[in-house]
């Protein structure tokens, strides 16, 4: 099966390094599958899960935005903040999108609001990924 090099990174470490057979991600246009000998392309990434298959099995992580880029040797990812499925903390991410959702209904003046909604989209992906999991193991 033919497989592509998919790096994803960020500023504090090396989240994901293998040959996989299809990557896809939220880009700012809407979902992208990468499948290998993509054409070369560059975009940025809004939060969400990314899909990985590789060997007959997906993984997802919880991606919270950043650049993708399709090299001709390999798809390398700098993200702001990426977490494994079994990384995440679930009660951290329900608390932080309580205090995002608490922002946007209430609307405090001296709170940015885009700064919420970007918090609550990143809660909502780690929360989607974690209970995937939680539900793919049964418990
Ligand atoms: P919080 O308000 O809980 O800090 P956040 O969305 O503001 O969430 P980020 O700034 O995106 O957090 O991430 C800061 C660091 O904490 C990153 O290393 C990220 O991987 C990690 N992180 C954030 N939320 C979680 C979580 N729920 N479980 C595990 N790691 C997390």
């Amino acid at each position: 099966m033919a497989t592509l090099r998919l790096e994803i990174v960020t500023a504090e470490r090396t989240v994901f390094a293998d040959d996989v057979s299809e990557v896809v991600a939220w880009g700012v246009e809407g979902q992208l599958g990468i499948l290998p000998h993509h054409a070369p392309l560059m975009t940025m990434l809004q939060p969400g899960d990314l899909l990985i298959k590789k060997d007959d099995e997906e993984h997802y992580l919880a991606i919270s935005g950043g650049f993708l880029e399709v090299r001709p040797d390999k798809v390398i990812i700098l993200a702001d903040a990426c977490e494994r499925a079994e990384e995440i903390d679930v009660e951290r991410a329900e608390a932080a999108r309580h205090r995002a959702e608490e922002i946007l209904k209430t609307r405090p003046p001296e709170m940015d609001t885009a700064a919420a909604e970007a918090a609550l989209r990143r809660s909502l992906a780690r929360i989607k990924v974690a209970e995937r999991r939680r539900r793919k193991k049964g418990i």
